[in-house]
């Protein structure tokens, strides 16, 4: 049998080191030598497991009273016999890397002494087209569990503290062996967390969490558009027994607007003008994001030309420049003509056949020659 390393050596901790510290430590060595950063390196993983046991021990006011009064022999006397492998680390682990990994959401625990981060929450927020394109300040209010002041979030009563379960002594696990086979499950008494609280704090009755209402403020940059997610550090869930909050999302939703459609940092509208406007030119009127401003219709504007307004876009949410406004000009037949008017019209029609027709004339002679010829050669050919 290989001999082992001294526990304390492996952490690299002192005899008298505290419970903190050598969480500590492990937290820096597992964080070295966790598999998914060393694939497939034979050394780092023989270090992880040699930490993860070494933790196992020490962690465990019982086993590490029995280690420091018998050494390894000690403990194969007690029963225990180090990890197997990865998946045996994990499952007695699981919830230990997914603090140390940081990863969010509630635990299954409930009032145990364990630190937890607060769980994220996501808000959705509805803004009007211009609040997103320019920007603006919201308070919203949040319904959330926040860590109970009057137990800080340990769910005892003031002045108690919880105690090491009796049912687990105090790991959160219980191990049965079946046959060769060491199964490990979560204890049903502390639901894991190893700890239970004869005298709940009455505020939280012992969750360590109560439920608040806070209004948030939040600043919402220019630029903004359907389905952005803005992240409040800090703002979701409380905490459990020191744990940091949670975050709260704020995704963004943003109305429709009557008159202009968002492409991008771009904005698109469509505006009415007169067949004499579109014909003869013409200044008009448009409105923008900021307000108005004039636009110069040029002499024969076809329906559907678009014109830019350079500038008259959307901030880029980016911080730097702003998209365009694209008008398309749509041109109304008139309607309701009075005598004179159509008159004129006709007048006006009668110049217009004249030039058009020539157009059409000359078109068709064109096109009639180059189709004859065309036939004439393919004639040729299959004669
Ligand atoms: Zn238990
Ligand atoms: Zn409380």
């Amino acid at each position: 049998m290989a001999t082992k390393r001294c526990y304390y050596e492996i952490l690299g901790v002192e005899r008298t080191a505290t419970e903190a510290e050598i969480k500590a430590a492990y937290r820096k060595l597992a964080l070295r030598y966790h598999p998914d950063r060393n694939p497939d390196d034979p050394e780092a993983e023989e270090k992880f497991k040699e930490c993860a046991e070494a933790y196992e021990v020490l962690r465990d006011p019982e086993k590490r009273r029995i280690y420091d009064a018998h050494g390894h022999e000690g403990l194969s006397g007690a029963g225990f016999s180090g990890f197997s492998g990865f998946e045996d680390i994990f499952s007695s682990f699981g919830d230990i890397f997914e603090e140390f990994f940081g990863f969010g959401g509630r635990r299954r625990s409930r009032g145990g002494t364990r630190v937890q981060r607060g769980a994220d929450l996501r808000y959705d927020l509805t803004l009007e087209f211009v609040e997103a394109a320019f920007g603006t300040e919201r308070e919203i209010e949040v319904t959330k569990r926040e860590t109970c002041k009057t137990c800080g979030g340990s769910g005892c009563a003031p002045g108690t503290h919880p105690e090491a379960c009796r049912y687990c002594g105090g790991t959160g696990q219980i191990a049965r062996t079946e046959g060769f086979f060491t199964m490990r499950t979560t204890c049903p008494y502390c639901r894991g967390a190893g700890t239970t609280i004869s005298d709940p704090c009455p505020d939280c009755r012992g969750t360590g969490l109560l439920s608040v209402k806070k209004t948030v403020a939040v600043r919402i940059p220019p630029g903004v558009d359907n389905g952005s997610r803005l992240r409040l550090t800090g703002e979701g869930e409380g905490g459990v027994n020191g744990g940091p909050p949670g975050d709260l999302y704020v995704f963004i939703q943003v109305k429709a607007h009557d008159f202009f459609l968002r492409d991008g940092d771009n904005v698109v509208c469509q505006i009415p003008v007169s067949f004499v406007q579109a014909a003869l030119g013409d200044e008009i009127t448009v409105p923008t994001l900021s307000g108005e401003t004039t636009l110069k219709i040029k002499k024969g504007t076809q329906p559907g030309d678009v014109y830019t307004l350079r500038g008259e876009g959307i901030p880029s949410l980016k911080g730097r420049g702003r998209g365009d406004q694209l008008v398309q000009v749509l041109v109304k037949t008139p309607t309701g003509l009075s005598k004179k008017q159509e008159e004129l019209l006709r007048e006006f029609a009668r110049l217009e056949k004249s030039k058009f027709s020539n157009k059409v004339k000359s078109f068709f002679k064109g096109g009639d020659g180059r189709r004859k010829d065309a036939g004439d050669h393919d004639s040729k050919e299959n004669g």
